[in-house]
Parts: C-alpha cells; sequence; structure tokens
C-alpha cells in the first residue's frame, strides 16, 4: 500500500438521479419544492443532498453513501437526506477535512427550481457548515432529451473541496 502525507487540498465528486413519482414529495437540498411529483426513493429521496453528501465522503477518501446508509436498511426508510449531509461532514471533520466549497447541478424538466435556490442554498450552508456564498447549487433542464429530458427524474452532479484543518 502506497503511503505519502495528505494533500492540503482535495476535490471530491458525486452524482445520483432517481425517478420521479406522482404523489411523492419534492425535497431537494432540504427544502419542500411544490410539485405533482417527487422523487422517488427508499429515504426521502433528496437526490441534492445524496450527491453533495457523495462528494463530501470522495474528498475526505471515504466510502459512498450506501455503505454508510443501505436502502435494505428499515431505520434509513423516509429518513431525512439532510442528516446523512451532516453525517459526510462529520466523517470528513474526524479525519480532519473542513469543507471549502461545495457546487451542485440539478438536471430536471420539472419542477421549476430557480424560485428555489436561495432558499436551499441557505439549507444547504446550514447542513454544510460553510457560508452560503460557499454552496453553489444550479439548475438546469436536458433539453427534452432522453428520460430526464423527458421529465422521468431528477439527477444532479456534485462536487466538493475540502481542505484539511
Ligand atoms: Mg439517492
Amino acid at each position: 500500500m502506497q503511503t505519502r502525507s495528505a494533500p492540503l487540498i482535495r476535490i471530491g465528486i458525486g452524482y445520483d438521479i432517481h425517478p420521479l413519482k406522482r404523489g411523492r414529495r419534492c425535497i431537494l437540498g432540504g427544502v419542500e419544492i411544490p410539485s405533482e411529483t417527487g422523487p422517488d426513493g427508499h429515504s426521502d429521496a433528496d437526490v441534492l443532498c445524496h450527491a453533495i453528501a457523495d462528494a463530501v465522503l470522495g474528498a475526505a477518501g471515504l466510502r459512498d453513501i450506501g455503505a454508510y446508509f443501505p436502502n435494505t436498511d428499515p431505520a434509513c426508510k423516509n429518513m431525512n437526506s439532510m442528516d446523512i449531509v451532516r453525517r459526510a461532514v462529520a466523517e470528513a471533520s474526524a479525519r480532519g477535512y473542513r469543507i471549502q466549497n461545495v457546487d451542485a447541478t440539478v438536471i430536471a424538466e420539472q419542477p421549476k427550481l430557480s424560485p428555489h435556490l436561495d432558499a436551499i442554498k441557505a439549507s444547504l450552508s446550514d447542513a454544510l457548515q460553510i457560508p452560503e456564498d460557499c454552496v453553489g447549487v444550479k439548475a438546469t433542464t436536458n433539453e427534452r432529451l432522453d428520460d430526464l429530458g423527458a421529465g422521468l427524474g431528477i439527477a444532479v452532479h456534485a462536487v466538493c473541496l475540502v481542505a484539511r484543518a
């Protein structure tokens, strides 16, 4: 096994996708968005939180959120995914890494997210324990291409930079 001193700055990437289902609540970054459909999943299916948590864990060289929160675990049923983000931050912090900034892109045809981005950023800033101007959340569509473009799901790409405290 190779060993070397840990670098001061490290980056992590996260990705997640969930199908949209009629009648499900639509919670993104801990904020409930008015919508006739919401992401389906075992937890509250907050796809934005899941991608960000994986980016945080990846930056710290840790395993993915499935290792911490298996979707077969009844305790994770309907769980608040903000707790997943907080756990990821705590795991990174326990290894000496402080979150510097997070950036995410949400890909969805609907619901329209632009009116909610400020609230989502504030919510994530709280969970990540970083200033709001260190949280980027953008929304885009898939230009009607593929299943995302048909409005069948929501996908998120996220990156996270951490620095050794
Ligand atoms: Mg997920």
